[in-house]
């Protein structure tokens, strides 16, 4: 269940070069080749790489807003943690996040939640609901129909059980296929990535680096990806937390949902990023 895998700086200059951006990976889309012809990876079914248009599914909408960091003139952040809920340690995250008065979101995989419903009962009330799919499946490797159940199912189970409707997808391993994109379409998604994520494995004996790391680099707009559960060395993380969000309080920075901080970005005004 790790999001770790791909060399992020390769990603990123992937993304650059076609303006989709930060952190995740376009599976199957080189470039000059966007959305369809490209060489399928022999573990990539044709189907996944392309935007079905043929088939049962016909494009009901136009765009799907992909979100790696907003911008925003305003110091607000954007906590996420991904993979839960699940008994190790999603518990202490509420807990903590309750102490602190902090606000989150939490990208929930609709399996677990209904196995789990009650760790997080009473207690997203504070918070938002993500998507990230029933079962963690790697999205970007199915084609639209299964893609898009992926995210249906889980849906259905989050708005059932947390009584909120998710409007942000993230997808496992932050992969995107162009079947991600027409199946998230489809159902009214956006994709939400991350633009810092904790570096659990490089600071596992390094507590007190991990902290500076996050508060030295988070930038107004900065979404963050933590984990609620999964490798022990992310606990590195969940008991720094409180010190992160003391240190980012003190450099002014508020805490928000995903919507909200999308919502900030809507307001500012538009300037294009320098190369
Ligand atoms: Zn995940």
């Amino acid at each position: 269940m790790s999001d770790t895998g791909a060399d992020d700086h390769g990603r990123r200059a992937l993304l650059r070069a076609l303006a989709v951006g930060g952190a995740g990976t376009v599976a199957g889309i080189a470039a000059g080749t966007a959305f369809g012809s490209a060489e399928a990876s022999p573990a990539t079914p044709p189907s996944a790489l392309g935007v079905a248009s043929a088939g049962p599914w016909r494009p009901v909408e136009g765009h799907v807003d992909v979100t790696w960091a907003v911008n925003t003139s305003q110091k607000l952040v954007a906590l996420t943690f991904d993979d839960g809920p699940m008994p190790n340690w999603t518990p202490m995250v509420h807990d903590i996040l309750d102490e602190e008065k902090v606000k989150a979101t939490f990208f929930l995989i609709g399996r677990r939640l209904v196995q789990h419903a009650r760790l997080i009962h009473g207690r997203m009330d504070r918070h938002e609901a993500g998507n990230h799919t029933w079962a963690h499946q790697d999205l970007s490797h199915l084609d639209h129909k299964a893609a898009y159940a992926q995210i249906q199912r889980s849906h259905a189970a989050i708005a059932k059980i947390t009584g909120k409707e998710p409007r942000h997808l993230r997808p496992p391993y932050g992969n995107i296929g162009g079947t991600t994109l027409s199946a998230a379409g489809s159902l009214g998604y956006g994709l939400v990535l991350w633009s810092i994520k904790m570096l659990e494995k490089t600071y596992e004996k390094h507590p007190a680096g991990l902290v500076d790391y996050i508060v030295g680099n988070t930038r107004p707009g900065t979404i963050l990806l933590a984990h609620d559960t999964g490798h022990p060395d992310r606990l590195v993380t969940l008991r720094n937390l409180a010190t992160m969000i003391h240190g980012l309080r003190a450099k002014g920075f508020e805490f928000v949902t995903v919507s909200d901080l999308i919502q900030a970005g809507a307001a500012a005004p538009q300037t294009v990023p320098a190369p």
